[in-house]
C-alpha cells in the first residue's frame, strides 16, 4: 500500500519505519521544516516502564480540586460550560477507584514493557544513538504522605515484573545508579 503518515514526531517516525519494513510505501508529511519539532522535540526523555501509576488514581480527585484555578498546575484542568469535558470527567472519575487503578497500572505497564522491547529492538536493528543511557531513575517524594501513597502500586509493579525498589533516604543518596534498573 501506499501510506501517508500525517506528523513527523516520534509516533509518526516510527510508524512510518514499521509500516515501510512491512513493505508498504511511506510518505512522512509534517507542517514543520524538520521531524520532531514539536513535543518530540524537548520532553523529558525518560523511559519509565516503572512509572505506570494512571494519572486517575485514588488520590487524585482530592488533588484536581485544589489544583483548579492554579496556571501551573500539573494538571491543568479550565472548567467550561462544555458537555463533552464534563463527561470526560465522569469518566476520569471513574477511573480512580482502587480497582480501575490497579487494572489501569497493569495496561500500562504490559504497554511500556512491549514498548521498551520495541525500542531496544529498533536500537540494535538501526544502530540508533542518541545518549541514551539505561542505569534506571531515581524518584523521590518530598511529601511522606505521598511516598505511603506509591508503595502499593510499587509492589503492583514489581509482581507485574517491573525492577522497581523502594529505598530511604539514606540509601537513595548513596544508591549505585547501575542497580536500580527500570
Ligand atoms: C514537557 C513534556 C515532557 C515529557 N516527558 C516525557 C518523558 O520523559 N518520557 C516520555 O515517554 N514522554 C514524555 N512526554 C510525552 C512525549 O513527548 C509525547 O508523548 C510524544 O513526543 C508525542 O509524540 P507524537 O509524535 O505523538 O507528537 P509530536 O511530537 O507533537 O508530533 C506530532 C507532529 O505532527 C505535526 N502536525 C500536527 N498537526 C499537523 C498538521 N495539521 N499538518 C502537518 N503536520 C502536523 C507536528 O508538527 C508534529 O511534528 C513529555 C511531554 C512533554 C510536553
Amino acid at each position: 500500500m501506499r501510506v501517508i503518515v500525517l506528523g513527523a514526531g516520534v509516533v509518526g517516525t516510527t510508524s512510518a519505519y514499521f509500516l515501510q519494513q512491512l513493505g508498504h510505501e511511506v510518505t512522512v508529511i509534517d507542517r514543520q521544516a524538520v521531524p520532531g519539532a514539536e513535543t518530540s522535540f524537548a520532553n523529558g526523555g525518560q523511559i519509565s516502564v516503572s512509572h505506570a501509576e494512571p494519572w486517575a488514581n485514588p488520590g487524585a480527585p482530592l488533588k484536581v480540586l485544589q489544583w483548579l484555578g492554579k496556571e501551573d498546575a500539573p494538571l491543568l484542568f479550565r472548567l467550561r460550560a462544555d458537555m463533552r469535558q464534563w463527561l470526560w470527567g465522569l469518566q476520569f472519575l471513574r477511573e480512580c477507584t482502587p480497582a480501575r487503578t490497579r487494572h489501569n497500572i497493569e495496561q500500562i505497564v504490559s504497554l511500556g514493557s512491549y514498548s521498551r522491547s520495541t525500542l531496544q529492538q529498533l536500537r540494535t536493528d538501526t544502530g540508533l544513538q542518541y545518549d541514551q543511557r539505561t542505569q534506571g531513575i531515581l524518584h523521590f517524594y518530598t511529601s511522606a504522605q505521598e511516598f505511603d501513597a506509591a508503595l502499593a502500586p510499587a509492589e503492583q509493579m514489581r509482581a507485574l515484573g517491573c525492577h522497581r525498589r523502594v529505598v530511604d533516604a539514606d540509601e537513595a543518596v548513596r544508591i549505585e545508579p547501575a542497580l536500580a534498573h527500570v
